[in-house]
């Protein structure tokens, strides 16, 4: 990547310094806003045009606060790295991550800590192509798969939070192209619902709840409803 090249390379710091923001955390002031910046990072990522980024210990003042403006609710897959993905700072997204992107009590808490405590302005559920999770769960309602804890563990409640999407959907259209972005829909509509800090703030037009599909072969991240 032509960005990347730049990253480890001499003359980092005054390539800082000098470029805009001088690598400051944005603080967009809108749900709207918020959405655009992640937008336009997304758009650098996939031209290979990420801005060049501060990877050296953050410093006092930084270690003592954060100021997300955006939770993302993603997959523990490895190959997802939010911060590329949309060329932002650390600190700057409160990521949580379970296998499937799921809502649990983990995903949920965490994401109404963000929102009540860090004041995000923006929370993205982001599913991706090629995930296992959702194909553990076309396997368990097409194939009649299961995943009993006497042999997977805890496996199988990941896998059950994204079965009955996948079972809404009709039988020809239970596909990982079709389950993926319907489950990343589901999911943001289960964390839009929840109260007594998530339903409110969006309610009140602190923040916006929205889902995303991320193409791990060409990087882009399509926002879908
Ligand atoms: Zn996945």
């Amino acid at each position: 990547m032509a960005g990347a090249a730049a990253l480890g390379g001499v003359g980092a710091a005054e390539a800082l310094a000098a470029r805009p923001g001088g690598g400051r955390a944005p603080h967009p002031k809108t749900p709207e806003e918020a959405l655009r910046l992640l937008q336009a990072g997304n758009k650098r990522y996939r031209q290979e045009k990420l801005q060049l980024r501060d990877y050296s210990p953050v410093g006092e003042k930084r270690a003592a606060e954060q100021q997300p403006f955006a939770a993302i609710i993603t997959c523990a897959d490895s190959r997802i790295s939010p911060e590329l993905v949309f060329d932002v700072e650390r600190g700057n997204l409160f990521v949580s991550r379970i296998a499937g992107n799921g809502i649990d009590s983990g995903t949920l808490g965490s994401t109404e800590y963000a929102v009540g405590v860090l004041g995000v302005k923006l929370v993205v559920v982001l599913g991706h192509s090629d995930c296992g999770a959702v194909k553990a769960a076309i396997s368990v309602v097409t194939e009649g798969k299961a995943y009993p804890s006497s042999k997977y563990g805890a496996i199988g409640q990941f896998i059950d939070l994204l079965v009955p999407t996948v079972k809404s959907l009709p039988d020809d259209e239970r596909t990982l192209a079709r389950c993926v972005p319907a489950n990343a829909i589901a999911q943001a509509q289960d964390l839009a619902r929840r109260g007594p800090i998530v339903a409110p703030a969006i309610a009140a037009g602190a923040i916006q709840v929205v889902a995303g599909v991320y193409n791990i072969a060409n990087g882009a991240v399509s926002f879908v409803k």
